[in-house]
């Protein structure tokens, strides 16, 4: 890693110009990897010579233990902190509303500036208790370029990528609104065990379709799952895409984390219409890139998912066509109950049907849970995020979460 840096070479200059936020704020220094720390203690004139130990100490500071202010960096002098505190931000993104479920699933909606002229943009953030884990379903995008006729996300334009330090932010605020950062303001605050922590999984399963917006979501992950650092490990990382042919290869490659497929259809003419990716990358090209997926084994399995629409893809056929299709890829399946929102042209496939369909899969050796719908009083549920309120009947509901096994992640 260079650590001499001449501020005036012009490429030193734009690496950081890019960090700089377009509307002239701060740049913040989550969500930079190390090199770029680097380069922007050079900026504030730290000696070289002490560059790099400075940044194991932000970092620390940062992602061990959860601050979000530099007075608290108490291994740093006074003056390096104003002068830190002067060119560079590290606070949080800005709660707009935080809303807690019966069942214990909240949810967050984050503001972050315009990224240029314009209104600040809002994302939705989720997290699921589970038995023994929790994950948090973070976003990639604010709306999506893709237009997945069952989505709702689908139906709001692009706005703009997250920036890998707005991806972590969703990260770190979850992990200070729930505890799982050491008390900062003890010195011997103890640092929270990676087994006790409440957020023990992350999915790239909110708004947004990650490899869209490819070299955020990787940064992020690699600071995610840094060992000096949030220390999340690979295998508790799910990345969800809708089909990004191009870059799922490069998922395995140089991210490393586990990978989930939206398949949703086993037929062309159908995922053509559903997943309407399909027609630039259509199912046989999607499939290879699983089978070549780096690292893929019976320990590491690809999940596919696959929502319930009611008399659309939920029949007997489509779960022979699903087996058939996935033959002799390390996968699981996980079925998504559809989650409606106004406007959708969809219904959920009755209970009966997801049963059987299930249960169809499962004498063919797969494992099948179906993801229990979470949060749908809040529409936290997948697919509900941004829209109006809609309940399931209640009948509906206790059916559905007497049976169901919760299937997000590892
Ligand atoms: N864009 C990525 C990741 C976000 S969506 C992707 O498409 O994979 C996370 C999952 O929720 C996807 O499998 C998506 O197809 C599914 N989903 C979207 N809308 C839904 C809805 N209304 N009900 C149930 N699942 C839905
Ligand atoms: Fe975008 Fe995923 Fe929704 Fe499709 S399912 S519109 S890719 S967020």
């Amino acid at each position: 890693m260079p650590v001499s840096l001449d501020l005036t070479d012009p490429q030193t200059r734009s690496n950081l110009d890019k960090l700089r936020p377009a509307d002239g704020s701060r740049p913040s220094l989550v969500g930079m990897d190390r090199a770029q720390m680097v380069e922007a203690m050079a900026s504030i004139d730290v000696p070289e010579k002490q560059r790099r130990m400075r940044v194991s100490q932000i970092w620390h500071w940062l992602y061990v233990r959860g601050v979000s202010d530099f007075s608290l960096m108490r291994n740093i002098s006074a003056d390096l902190r104003g002068r830190l505190s002067e060119a560079f931000d590290i606070s949080r993104p800005k709660i707009v509303e935080e809303q807690i479920s019966d069942d214990g699933t909240r949810k967050w909606l984050l503001q972050f500036p315009s990224g240029g002229a314009g209104k600040p943009v809002e994302v939705e953030t989720v997290y699921i208790p589970e038995e023994g884990r929790g994950t948090l379903c973070i976003s990639s995008q604010v709306g999506c370029t893709l237009t997945c006729s069952f989505c709702h996300t689908g139906t709001q334009k692009l706005v703009r990528n997250l920036t890998a330090g707005e991806i972590l932010g969703q990260l770190l605020i979850a992990r200070e609104r729930l505890g799982d950062f050491p008390n900062a303001d003890t010195p011997q605050g103890a640092i929270v065990p990676s087994e006790g922590r409440k957020v023990s999984n992350i999915v790239m399963m909110g708004m947004g379709e990650p490899l869209y917006n490819f070299d955020h979501v990787k940064q992020a992950l690699l600071i995610a799952s840094d060992g000096d650092g949030l220390s999340l490990s690979k295998r508790r990382i799910t990345l969800s895409t809708s089909g990004v042919v191009p870059n799922i290869y490069r998922t395995g490659e140089e991210i490393g984390v586990m990978l989930a497929i939206s398949l949703h259809a086993v037929r062309d003419d159908l995922r053509d219409e559903l997943v309407p990716i399909n027609k630039k990358y259509p199912l046989s090209d999607l499939l290879d890139a699983c089978r070549n997926y780096p690292g893929v084994s019976n320990a590491k399995r690809i999940t596919f998912e696959y929502v319930m629409l009611k008399g659309v893809n939920d029949s007997l056929e489509d779960a022979k066509g699903l087996v058939q299709l996935l033959k002799g890829i390390p996968a699981k399946i996980n079925l998504i109950p559809f989650n409606p929102w106004p406007g959708s042209n969809f219904e959920c496939s009755d209970w009966k049907q997801i049963k059987e369909f299930a249960e169809f899969i499962n004498a063919n050796g797969y494992a099948s849970p179906i993801r229990t719908p979470r949060g749908r009083d809040i529409l936290a549920a997948c697919g509900q995020l941004k829209s109006e309120s809609e309940r399931l009947k209640k009948s509906d509901r206790l059916a559905l979460e007497a049976m169901m096994i919760a299937g997000h992640g590892e």
